[in-house]
């Protein structure tokens, strides 16, 4: 991820590949063909909110499926690491093109949270769905691309770039810019040349204008579960619950929805958290 702006103060540029975090997170959540270009694309488009609008806070992007509760969930945080999850329902299923929503989520200091919900078009993707978002909630006009690039069910390569036009802007820059972005190649093709960076991009969206890169950070994919914070959770349990677990004998196995790793706390240990409660 590099993130720039302009000497002049019209455009602040975000540019970033997301190529392995997405790969990893497609594993984790078994998706595959159309399913996982939208967690790609969601993934993506999340992480270029929180670098831009929201750099220390944790973002999160939800798409909601356009007919049942079924959803794709982004978690993007301040320190690079993403994850993501799909939630399905029973007999549910993910349509995620017209009439679906996205959500983004800011999760501020002290756990309250800044949302803003948009409609999905299937033609306008991801990409045009942030920028509803950011203009309509925050008031903020910007220019996103957002790509996975699938060859069949295997991620190849993803990745994008988000264009906030700052208030020092004058009508000029808009003007340029504007042409700029009309010529510019679309996102999955500029990807597919592994010669297209973070830099390359910026230097490419902001050719002849003087800018200072301001900021840069490695992404990777990373879950955020452990067994302590297990551990915290089953404390909140009700002591009946944990009582009648305990009475069933068996070590309780909890898997993660994000990354699957599964977590064995013995009886011993249940009776251990019994005792603290
Ligand atoms: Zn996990």
């Amino acid at each position: 991820m590099v993130r720039a702006i302009t000497d002049d103060g019209s455009f602040r540029v975000v540019a970033l590949r997301t190529t392995e975090t997405v790969r990893a997170i497609a594993a984790a959540q078994r998706v595959k063909g159309e399913e996982a270009r939208w967690l790609g694309e969601l993934v993506t488009g999340t992480i270029l909110v929180r670098e831009t609008m929201a750099p220390d806070l944790r973002v999160q992007g939800v798409l909601q499926s356009a007919t049942s509760r079924d959803a794709l969930i982004a978690d993007s945080h301040p320190d690079g690491g993403a994850r993501a999850l799909v939630q399905r329902t029973r007999g549910g299923s993910l349509v995620l093109g017209d009439g679906a929503a996205l959500q983004i989520t800011r999760t501020l200091p002290r756990g309250s949270a800044h949302k803003g919900v948009v409609q999905v078009t299937g033609a306008g993707g991801v990409s045009a769905s942030l920028m509803a978002y950011l203009q309509e909630s925050e008031q903020v006009a910007s220019a996103i691309a957002v790509a996975t690039v699938m060859d069949g069910d295997a991620v190849v390569a993803a990745g994008g770039y988000l264009v906030q036009l700052l208030p020092e802007l004058g009508e000029g820059q808009l003007a340029v810019m504007t042409a700029r972005l009309e010529d510019f190649p679309p996102m999955a093709t500029l990807l597919r040349d592994d010669a297209t960076t973070p830099e390359s991009l910026l230097a490419e969206l902001l050719y002849l204008m003087p800018y200072a890169v301001v900021g840069s950070g490695a992404l990777r994919y990373q879950c955020r579960c452990d067994t302590q914070r297990l551990r915290a959770t089953l404390g909140t349990l009700p002591p009946k619950e944990l009582e009648s677990l305990i009475a069933e004998g068996k070590d309780l196995e909890i898997e993660c929805d994000y990354c699957h790793v599964e977590y064995r706390f013995p009886v011993s240990e249940l009776r251990a958290i019994l005792a603290v409660d």
